[in-house]
């Protein structure tokens, strides 16, 4: 058996709907085993870490504003290594416009890296990412209980479609207060965090 880190990015987190199918998934523990999944804030400097390999690609920064945005829902999964290469298999490629049709990120990623889910790729990032949060945060706790369905629309394509005029510059204003108003559909978010939400979602579309 191998360990994984699993994070509910901001967007997986807080997009009701989307919450809920990553739920649906991930609870379904198929061939694999959930333990610990807990809500966490991570710091800047566990993020700057986790994704230290990026550290000189262009979107670091946006990335590191929004793995820390918003708390997260952080576990840890224990699984064979050939049950988690299928469950990367089934999340999907890593930006939304490459990711395989009928993959959790092509069903439900808004766009670029945006996308919802992280997943450790290998037995050996798994372990390491592993060891690297539970300094942080505990990963063995009894893991919280979701919704497995939620009354909120899923407006993923709509929204989609938005970020990428949006990131063309086409009616750019237009395009952000529609993908606003989306998103207010899907989230319960109090108005301080929604608008963090919106920050760092349009964020990866500048
Ligand atoms: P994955 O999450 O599929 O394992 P990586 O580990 O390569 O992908 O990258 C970590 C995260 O950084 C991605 O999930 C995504 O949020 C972001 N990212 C990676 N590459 C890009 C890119 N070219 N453009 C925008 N964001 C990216
Ligand atoms: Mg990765």
């Amino acid at each position: 058996m191998t360990d994984a880190l699993v994070i509910f990015k901001p967007d997986g987190a807080h997009r009701l709907p989307v919450r809920a199918a990553l739920w649906r998934w991930l609870g379904s523990q198929r061939e694999w085993k959930l333990h610990g999944l807990t809500w966490y804030r991570p710091p800047v400097e566990l993020i700057e870490r986790h994704y230290d390999f990026l550290r000189d690609r262009p979107f670091f920064p946006w990335l590191v504003e929004f793995m820390t945005a918003l708390p997260v829902l952080v576990g840890r999964i224990s699984a064979s290594p050939a049950a988690l290469e299928r469950m990367r298999h089934e999340l999907g490629e890593t930006r939304i416009g490459e990711a395989r049709p009928g993959s959790l990120r092509e069903r439900y990623g808004i766009g670029g890296g945006v996308n919802i889910l992280h997943l450790s790729d290998s037995p050996e990032s798994g372990a390491t990412e592993v060891g690297l949060w539970s300094r942080y945060v505990p990963l063995d706790a009894a893991s919280v209980q979701l919704e497995a369905s939620s009354d909120r629309p899923d407006r993923t394509y709509q929204l989609r479609s938005l970020a990428g005029q949006y990131a063309a510059g086409v009616h750019t204003e237009l395009a952000a207060q529609e993908m606003r108003r989306l998103l207010r559909e899907e989230t319960d978010l109090g108005e301080d965090d929604f608008e963090t939400l919106v920050r760092v979602i349009l964020g990866a579309f500048r």
